[in-house]
């Protein structure tokens, strides 16, 4: 009878999913979805409800059970529905992690079936088979306790009717009409659980989505966790991170390993001469173009300032100090009048390569050493140390 008719398309599937974190729950788009996909669901009951009120008609059209049977059945459910319409308008269920309020929803339901297979037994076989339908119905929503708790209410009830009466429960097949109607019954049961099976499977859908969806946003944060901002290098934490890691590799791998320490030579003056924001841009492309012209393998991010650490494993002094004049040269002679007529960027840098006794504190002074004599030799070159 409950038939859960939320949205079926795909594009609103994480939506009729509804998973929203608990401090989203309160709030009121939240809420007003929740109320809308409630809304739906009601709408799909009372269709339900009224296509098995048609189905007692027909019961009824042959005289098995009297009218009064079939539109009691459909008042009884509208009763149901309508009650919790309300509760769901009043808001009643939004504080409840079931907003559905999905076991009192089966409680009720269930009752009627067994208030109707008592009333008419004649055709009991009918109403117990909707109790499959509310089921399902619930395998939606309901918590294992839940349904382990209805299931137990389930059997108390056909306890109650097999075992505690000699109630004649029946299924009516004496004439062609009772066999249709007693088939159609079964037919539109199976119907109504298939519709809910599919509905089911949108959610696992728009779960497994969620999860993805998840994982790219964590692996994005993960990113912003270690990228600076402005240059889109790594920051200053994630490159003294790399730092050790290399030196713990390099040493019992006995590879070379070479690090460089790159400043923007009177960066304050292009600051000053061409404004801040230009000089934003100043210190991106230079990042772009140091990234263009360095090996995979190496990694490049941002000290502080305009101060870069560059580091290249597997790379001994000679080679070191090759690439980083290669990278000066590039950095001098690229076209930076395109910022500002006239202007010119120059880098120096201070290059050194690992000692036995070096920690990576002393590693990083001798690089910051090799870069003072870099600025005090005149700037715009490399120094080693
Ligand atoms: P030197 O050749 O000795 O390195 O001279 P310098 O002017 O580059 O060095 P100094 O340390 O005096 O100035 C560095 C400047 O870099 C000062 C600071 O305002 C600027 N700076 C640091 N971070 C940023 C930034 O993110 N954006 C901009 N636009 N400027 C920055
Ligand atoms: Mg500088
Ligand atoms: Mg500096």
């Amino acid at each position: 009878m409950s038939t859960a008719a939320t949205s079926f398309p795909e594009r609103n599937a994480a939506e009729a999913a509804d998973l929203v974190l608990a401090s989203e729950a309160t709030e009121p788009k939240v809420l007003a979805r929740r109320a809308r996909q409630r809304r739906q669901m009601y709408v799909g009951q009372v269709a339900s409800y009224s296509l098995g009120a048609f189905v007692l008609l027909l019961y009824a059209h042959d005289g098995v059970i009297s009218t009064d049977i079939a539109s009691l059945f459909w008042f009884g459910g509208l009763l149901i529905i309508g009650t919790f319409a309300v509760l769901s308008e009043a808001g009643i269920g939004d504080k409840r992690d079931d907003h559905y309020l999905t076991v009192f929803q089966i409680s009720a339901h269930m009752a009627l079936q067994f208030a109707f297979l008592v009333a008419a037994p004649a055709i009991g076989i009918a109403f117990i088979s909707v109790l499959f339908l509310i089921f399902a119905f619930g395998t939606l929503r309901m918590t294992s306790a839940q349904a382990m708790f209805t299931w137990v209410l389930a059997a108390t009830g056909l306890a109650v009717v097999f075992l505690a009466s000699d109630l004649p429960i029946g299924m009516p097949v004496a004439t062609r009409l009772q066999r249709g109607t007693s088939m159609l019954c079964f037919v539109l049961v199976i119907g109504q659980c298939a519709f809910l099976g599919l509905f089911g499977a949108t959610l696992r859908k728009a779960l497994y989505r969620r999860s993805i969806e998840l994982k790219a946003a964590y692996r994005r944060i993960e990113e912003l966790a270690e990228l600076d901002e402005l240059t889109g290098s790594y920051n200053r934490r994630c490159i003294m991170r790399l730092l050790d890691a290399e030196i713990a590799k390099s040493r019992p791998a006995a590879t070379p390993f070479a690090i460089a320490l790159i400043d923007l030579d009177w960066f304050k003056r292009i600051n000053d001469a061409h404004g801040h924001p230009v000089g934003d841009e100043v210190l991106r492309t230079f990042a772009i173009t140091i990234f263009a012209n360095i090996r995979p393998d190496d990694r490049f991010g941002r000290y502080g300032g305009e101060e870069f650490l560059l580091l290249l494993p597997d790379t001994d002094g000679r080679a070191a100090s090759r690439m980083l004049e290669r990278l000066r040269t590039i950095v001098a002679d690229l076209d930076w009048s395109a910022f500002s007529p006239g202007m010119r960027v120059t880098i120096s840098a201070g290059v050194v390569t690992l000692r036995d006794s070096d920690t990576a504190d002393t590693f990083l002074a001798r690089a910051d050493s090799a870069l003072y004599s870099a600025k005090a030799q005149g700037r715009n070159r490399i120094a080693t140390n």
